[in-house]
């Protein structure tokens, strides 16, 4: 049955089920699952950057023939089924333990990107992954969970630098059938699962199911020929289009979502948005319940008490806000059909004192969740600070908005040898014995030459990749010889790598290791000491200033000062981002204090043993110890930000980081720099994995909402 769904091939009887393992993401985090799939055709999943289902359809036939007659590919293959078939049953969960009252209490999850891995291209970055993880530790503790997304059919964009670093972006519409993606649901007589009425028409939506262990993920769809023209490119793309575009892509999000959780026969206890976008999901809950003839005021407050809302950004314009003018002729049915909610009703749940006349997700979004939080400790300060206007009536340190800092998680992250250090040193079952006090302690007494071994073997990977991805380059669109310089194929395998990967936000500053040329020529060029820094990240379509830094940064790339020792690999997605934190020696972050507001790249990073040299903003802000990396100073009250922060950047590259990298064992092990990765290693495990995360949040957030616990907060007031 699942085979119909996609282009796989025919498959012997005795190995059929991988079919079913590929169509099912958590794949994806088992090791065993990943080593079954490489050991079909090495070279091949390399070519498909790891994508199962495309393996499958394009392997000779007769390997894997060969494959159903091997005794140790069998083996190998019985033991995934059996992981696989007992991950699906078991009831032992964490979550079953600790909360037996709360089973069958769902808690639904939107978002508006999800990135899970980049064989599903349907996120940009940061808040995508972050989803991601979240639903696959979800799944991992065995909280009942649904995810609810959109499906982009051109995901976000290909990025393609001209000769002179200017970023272009170039759409490719992906093959679904090379996705996990199944349709939902659906009747005989439609495709389509419900109506949502917008712009003065009804648009039909479906959704596609992606399994992401025990998780669902329902993905809205739009394009089906019922729709008009327009209606069917909705969804075509990530945050493309205007103001228009998006408002249709969240209404379809929010009130879709609803209706097709409500045609699935899904009930949830909970409502969790992972940031404004999804905000509309609560108006349509507010609607359903003024319309069965719930008064206004008692339905305000039973949306609130199922919901839970996080906010990600602490950029004022990085909230999206709509004018009244537009959410009318979006929403126009809503209090037209409906009584008790009228347009005033709906415009004052989205009103900012500051903003007369405009629509505010964010603000709607605090309005209708009890419970409220930003992604680390600073940014629950930051934006209780921010949005300290609408409660009036409050100091704003007593603004109700809490944190929960983020986390990566553990098996999507941790590179397989570093892992199979940590079978050595702590018994193969290691990953069932997380939980226990003081577990992540044990890390600092790895053997310094095993675990050195391990990072070069990932270092190796990266050198690999990027020497082949140069080369594929080069042989498929005639490169000029300083780009494939620029593309890393100069970069030295020993040598120092620091790793700068991210979204090119101004505020990110990737420039700003650029401020005092010559000192840092002497630091890259030195002959004894080599250092060199590997950069990728894309710009948001339309930052012109992003694409800016971007193009002066590629530029260094290719200046012949630097000695091919800076490198900017194109096209940064999660495969690559994978290489990057598990292959290089150091992983820098610049963010202007405090506008990241935690940012995740380091704690990969920190999963691999890669100590982190930051800024003390986001999660670094509370993470930071002195042991397991290096803190850029606080500014000087008055200070130039950008002067203070480069010149504390060269002085630790200079005096501390460089030496103590260089400073070798007898046997050519940096025993100090392996102290710093073991304290890396053990600050991520312990404190910025997404089970920690996962776990507050079901602690403080999702079991007192399913209990109908009130959190005691009132709204915002003003
Ligand atoms: C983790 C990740 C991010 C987010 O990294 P930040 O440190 O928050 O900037 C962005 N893009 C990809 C592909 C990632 O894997």
């Amino acid at each position: 049955m699942i085979s119909q769904q996609t282009r796989i091939p025919y498959l012997p009887a005795r190995i059929e089920g991988l079919a079913a393992i590929a169509m099912n993401l958590w794949w994806s985090w088992s090791r065993e699952a990943r080593a079954l799939f490489q050991s079909i055709d090495e070279p091949l999943w390399h070519d498909t950057r790891h994508n199962p289902l495309e393996l499958l359809c394009r392997v000779d036939p007769a390997r894997i023939a060969a494959c159903a007659s091997d005794s140790g590919f069998l083996r190998r293959y019985d033991d995934v089924m059996e992981r696989m078939a007992h991950e699906a049953d078991h009831g032992d969960t964490w979550f079953a333990r600790n909360y037996p009252d709360l089973n069958g209490g769902t808690v639904a999850y939107f978002c508006a990107e999800f990135g899970l891995h980049n064989s599903v291209p349907i996120y940009s970055g940061g808040l995508g992954v972050l989803a991601g993880d979240h639903c696959k530790s979800a799944s991992d503790l065995g909280v009942p969970m649904v995810g609810v997304g959109l499906f982009y059919r051109k995901g976000y964009f290909d990025q393609r630098l001209t000769l002179d670093g200017w970023q272009e972006d170039s759409d490719v519409e992906y093959d679904v059938s090379a996705t996990p993606l199944v349709p939902a649901g659906g009747s005989n007589h439609q495709p389509w699962l419900t109506t949502v009425q917008t712009f003065g028409r009804p648009v039909h939506v479906r959704a596609w199911k992606m399994m992401v262990g025990r998780v669902p993920i329902y993905l809205l769809d739009t394009n089906l020929e019922a729709n008009h023209p327009e209606d069917r490119g909705l969804m075509n793309k990530l945050y493309a289009g205007g103001p228009d575009l998006r408002l249709r892509q969240e209404w379809i999000l929010g009130v879709g979502g609803v209706r097709v959780l409500r045609a699935m026969g899904v009930n949830p206890a909970v409502w969790h948005a992972n940031e404004g976008h999804a905000a509309f999901m609560m108006v349509e809950r507010l609607r359903e319940l003024t319309a069965s003839g719930v008064p206004y005021a008692d339905a305000v407050d039973q949306v609130r008490s199922q919901s839970v809302f996080t906010t990600h950004t602490p950029v004022p314009a990085g909230h999206d806000a709509f004018t009244n003018d537009q959410i009318e002729a979006c929403a126009g049915q809503v209090w037209k059909e409906e009584k008790g909610f009228d347009k005033e009703a709906l415009f004052a749940l989205g009103a900012h004192p500051a903003l007369p006349g405009q629509f505010h997700m964010t603000v709607t979004a605090m309005r209708l969740s009890a419970r409220v939080n930003g992604v680390s400790r600073r940014h629950g300060q930051v934006s209780r600070n921010i949005w300290r206007e609408l409660w009036p009536n409050r100091h704003w340190e007593a603004v109700p908005i809490g944190h929960v800092t983020n986390g990566v998680h553990l098996a999507t992250w941790m590179a397989t040898p570093i892992m199979a250090v940590l079978d050595q040193h702590l018994g193969a079952n290691w990953g069932d014995r997380l939980e226990e006090p003081g577990f992540w302690d044990q890390v600092l007494t790895l053997d310094h030459a095993k675990f050195w071994e391990a990072h070069l073997r990932q270092k190796r990977a990266l050198s690999n990749f990027i020497r082949e991805d140069a080369r594929r380059r080069f042989a498929g669109q005639l490169k000029e010889a300083a780009q494939v310089v620029g593309a890393g194929t100069l970069l030295d395998p020993m040598a120092f790598t620091i790793g700068f990967a991210r979204r090119f936000a101004t505020y990110k500053r990737a420039n700003l290791i650029f401020r005092n040329i010559p000192r840092l020529r002497r630091l890259l060029v030195d002959p004894w000491r080599p250092v060199q820094i590997i950069f990728a990240g894309k710009a948001h379509p339309a930052d012109n200033p992003g694409k800016e830094v971007l193009q002066s940064v590629y530029q260094f790339t290719r200046d012949p000062a630097f000695e091919g020792r800076v490198a900017f690999l194109e096209d940064y997605d999660m495969h690559l981002a994978h290489l990057l934190v598990q292959g290089v020696d150091i992983w820098l972050n610049l963010p202007r204090v405090p506008l990241e507001a935690s940012g995740t790249s380091g704690m990969k990073a920190g999963l691999n043993g890669v100590p982190q040299l930051s800024t003390l903003d986001g999660w670094w802000q509370e993470g930071y110890d002195g042991l397991s990396g290096w803190a850029i100073s606080p500014v000087p009250e008055d200070g130039d930000a950008d002067a203070s922060d480069a010149g504390d950047l060269y002085r630790l590259l200079e005096d501390q980081i460089v030496p103590l990298y260089y400073t070798r064992n007898a046997q050519g092990v940096p025993l100090g720099w392996v102290e710093k990765m073991r304290h890396a290693l053990r600050l991520a495990g312990s404190r910025f994995t997404a089970r920690r995360m996962l776990r507050e949040y079901v602690q403080e957030y999702y079991a007192p909402a399913i209990h109908g616990e009130t959190s005691g907060d009132d709204p915002p007031t003003a």
